[in-house]
């Protein structure tokens, strides 16, 4: 078992023969900006099989400086940069971001919790996010105009947000609409409610707002539905299948109520009784790297490890959850591990970089991930020191690389779906009569 927290390190060990175990791509080694001019894909890792949108943001060269630079050199540099720079820069790295970079940030957490830290700093003139593409969105929504998000490596997408763009959710909007109608019901509920993951584009949380959705978490998945229940006969649940079909079978939906729109298929693959009987719709969207783990995974963890607490993120397939002693967020896995009053062992379905760091973290505990091949997520895998080394100092020379703006038509009905998130209270999920799916 690995037990440094660097994930990278740990796949050069394999490579080398230094270390037993193996890794989903040779390319992992190599240098994201090589990837970035050879590939217009999401690179080597979980996410290396996923068909890319034409229309994604690609990565420019980075100068040679950066390219060149040693680890030390780059250490250095950022560690210079960000003193100088002081107040007028937040530096944010996500819980799947590679160690290499999240030792530099000034906060650590999920894409949510992060958005919120950048939205407390209003002193700071730039918020760096080393994660992926939607979370500086959302970092753009919640900070002040004046204020630039800066993504530093433009290729780190995400591939399940990418799995649903806004014309095909338009498209599926219109076709149910035409089945559904767009009158209430005797008790006021609008026939569907859009709700989105928040692992979407802003685009994605702007339609929610425009048609009285909401946007959820996974952490709060179920108080959303509960808020949308309350307001709609139904639900379309987008991008993730996985979260929406675990989070819906735990509030008692049969699996014949949540059927699957697939947007390459006419209604999504489904006949008209299908759709007037479903509760929840479930765009054909998933998490590469939630989909490596498998029931097989835990049952031999299981029967090498007797007595290990086996705990996954609800962005894993269906039977992984029903299997699992537990299912929660990051957070919740965080959270869960720093709260084991006794050396435990720990089996965790979610992204490596993750897992290691928490095995490093808590030595008390035995901490592995479930899945036994070393599989980054792609996305996340192309922020390097080094694009964080250009992006800080690009900011000492009065240069803002990589910005992420969202347009003021689109951050405005998603800003509204955002706070109708935030006050979507566990139990408190019945509207105002009269306001029932009202759109905005
Ligand atoms: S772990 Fe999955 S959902 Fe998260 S950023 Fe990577 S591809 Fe996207």
């Amino acid at each position: 078992m690995t037990t440094t927290a660097s994930v990278d390190l740990t796949i050069r060990d394999i490579s080398r023969g230094a270390a037993a175990g193996s890794t989903c791509s040779t390319q992992l080694l190599d240098a994201p900006w090589d990837v970035d001019a050879r590939d217009p894909g999401y690179g080597p890792g979980a996410s290396m099989a996923d068909p890319i949108p034409a229309a994604s943001p690609r990565q420019g060269e980075i100068p040679a400086q950066y390219r060149e630079a040693s680890r030390e050199e780059l250490d250095a540099r950022i560690r210079a940069a960000k003193a100088q720079l002081g107040e007028k820069v937040v530096v944010l790295g996500h819980f799947y971001q590679r160690d290499e970079v999240v030792q530099y940030a000034d906060y650590v957490g999920d894409s949510f919790q992060l958005a919120n830290a950048a939205k407390a700093h209003t002193e700071a003139e730039a918020i760096i996010f080393c994660g992926v593409h939607f979370m500086a969105e959302t970092a753009d929504l919640l900070s002040t105009p004046e204020q630039a998000v800066i993504l530093p490596n433009l290729a780190a997408g995400c591939s399940m947000a990418d799995m649903a763009d806004i014309d095909q959710v338009e498209e599926c909007w219109e076709q149910l609409t035409e089945i559904y109608g767009t009158e209430p019901d005797a008790e006021g509920r609008v026939p569907i409610i859009p709700v989105t993951y928040m692992n979407s584009s802003a685009a994605l949380k702007g339609f929610c707002g425009r048609h009285g959705g909401i946007v959820c978490t996974s952490s709060n998945a179920a108080t959303v539905l509960e808020w949308a229940f309350a307001r709609g006969q139904r639900v379309l649940f987008f991008p993730d299948q996985h979260l929406g079909r675990n989070t819906a079978k735990a509030m008692g939906i049969g699996l014949e109520q949540m059927p699957m729109w697939n947007p390459r298929k006419a209604l999504g693959g489904n006949d008209e009784q299908t759709l007037q009987d479903a509760k929840v719709v479930l765009w054909h969207g998933f998490c590469s790297v939630h989909k490596r783990f498998t029931t097989a995974q835990i049952d031999k963890a299981r029967a090498e490890h007797p007595g290990v607490r086996v705990i996954v993120h609800p962005e894993c397939p269906m039977p992984v959850v029903d299997a699992a002693d537990e299912a929660g967020s990051t957070d919740y896995i965080r959270k869960a591990i720093e709260g084991a009053a006794e050396p435990t062992t720990f089996a965790i379905g979610t992204e490596i970089n993750l897992v290691q760091r928490l095995n490093a973290q808590h030595p008390q505990h035995e901490i592995f991930c479930l899945d036994p091949v070393v599989c980054p997520c792609s996305t996340m895998y192309r922020i390097h020191p080094g694009y964080l080394a250009w992006a800080l100092e690009s900011l000492l020379e009065g240069e803002v690389i990589n910005r992420i703006t969202v347009s003021d038509d689109v951050a405005e009905p998603a800003r509204l779906a955002l706070e109708r998130m935030l006050a979507a209270k566990p139990g408190s999920a019945a509207p105002a009569r009269g306001t029932a799916g009202a759109e905005a």
